[in-house]
């Protein structure tokens, strides 16, 4: 275990969770009071209700996607986060048989449960859909899931797809599931007021940041999705978690937490945790949410460039003559850079064909990006990965 969360620091600091009452600032109960209906404080630990599945869930919860140390997962439960969010593609399976392995022990109504299919870029059957999410029920040798989401979402009609809506629907039916969710990292807006419009989804997860806050129609889009009851839940908190791709510049993370939460549409949030101290942090978030001005200035909302973050502003849609998806190499760019996560970066780059070949043969990008990005080098710069054989890489 890290230093900074020894057994003897981590009781202590769940000890204060539990007496949290005493000690949490007076932010954490103005925001705790934003809404009464929705959030309450209960042993020092902020918890908001996830829209009409009922869930009462901390403001902060554990993204598993890229634990490779169970103790991780042991330690957040046991310091009272309840939401694991995984995936059926996340480590190719490992991240859900990790799962299977630890959480069998615990009483199954001492957490929650969320895990995804991807239909990538295709797609998928009815029987293709349910059979994915068979082989992770598997895994997690579990009979239900609390949540189960069609995962990364990019357009309405993908996220009103007959074969998902079906899919979904049976599983609910067979008591696989208990909610239906979408989670979406591009044209969050589109996809969120579809799932309103679907009168089906009870949850949507959503890229959304301090880097984000220029994006009004997103924030309008998750006022509407919680307003007519669906769970919000904000994913991609921490925008990169550097400013610089040689890591050299580190983003005030849990001011960046806290930030996402003081938007009171957003219910919970899954920051992913790979050390400790990450955890330690997000424990401290989940009893005081409340940003001091020092934290503001940490987040340079001054700045409307730079950072590993593509924001999805879609300003640079249409302007390479090649056509490259230019946001999702920027999204395979930040796993690779700012969360040092070339297997991740590397089985995105795949599950979403992406291929950078053209940029080799451009003389000058012709992109602006609103970011500042220089597009066509960080394209060649994550490129390069796609040559690497993935077994090294796992
Ligand atoms: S260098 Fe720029 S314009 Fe050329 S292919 Fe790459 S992204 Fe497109
Ligand atoms: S312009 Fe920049 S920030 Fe906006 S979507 Fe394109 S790459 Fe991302």
């Amino acid at each position: 275990m890290q230093k900074s969360l020894d057994r003897r620091n981590f009781l202590k600091l769940t000890a204060t969770g539990a007496a949290g009452g005493l000690f949490a600032g007076a932010g954490a109960a103005r925001a705790a009071s934003m809404n009464p209906d929705a959030a309450e404080k209960t042993g020092g630990i902020i918890y908001r209700t996830l829209g009409r599945t009922g869930l009462k869930v901390p403001v902060v919860n554990l993204g598993v996607m890229r634990v490779d140390n169970p103790r991780i997962v042991t330690l957040a439960l046991d310091g009272g986060m309840k939401l694991l969010d995984t995936a059926n593609s996340y480590q190719n399976g490992r991240n859900e048989t990790m799962l299977g392995e630890l959480l069998r022990d615990r009483p199954r109504d001492s957490f929650y449960l969320a895990t995804k299919v991807n239909p990538r870029r295709e797609i998928l059957t009815v029987d293709q859909f349910i059979g994915m999410f068979e082989i992770s029920l598997e895994r997690l040798k579990m009979d239900y899931v609390d949540i189960l989401y069609l995962h990364s979402a990019s357009s309405r009609e993908g996220t009103l797809h007959e074969n998902y809506l079906e899919a979904l629907t049976r599983l609910r039916d067979q008591g696989k599931i208990r909610f239906a969710g979408v989670t979406t990292h591009s044209n969050e807006s589109e996809v969120i007021r579809a799932a309103v419009e679907s009168n089906f989804y009870d949850v949507v997860c959503t890229s959304y940041n301090f880097r984000m806050e220029q994006l009004t129609d997103l924030k309008k889009a998750i006022a509407e999705a919680a307003g007519a009851g669906l769970g919000v839940i904000a994913m991609k908190t921490m925008a990169g978690a550097y400013w610089d791709k040689e890591r050299q510049d580190p983003i005030n993370t849990k001011a960046a937490l806290k930030y996402a939460l003081q938007n009171e549409n957003i219910h919970t949030s899954i920051p992913g945790v790979t050390a400790f101290q990450e955890l330690e942090d997000n424990f401290k978030v989940n009893t005081d949410i409340s940003l001091t001005d020092d934290e503001m200035r940490d987040l340079r909302m001054d700045t409307t460039q730079g950072g590993l973050f593509c924001t999805g502003c879609e300003e640079c849609i249409g302007q390479c003559p090649h056509n490259l998806a230019i946001p999702d190499f920027m999204r395979t760019y930040m796993y690779a850079y700012g969360y040092k996560d070339l297997a991740l970066a590397r089985s995105t780059m795949d599950s979403l064909d992406l291929c950078g070949d053209a940029c080799e043969s451009c003389d000058a990008c012709r992109v602006t990006c609103t970011q500042g990005f220089n597009v066509g080098q960080k394209i060649k710069d994550i490129d390069r990965l796609r040559h690497v054989p993935s077994d090294f890489l796992a």
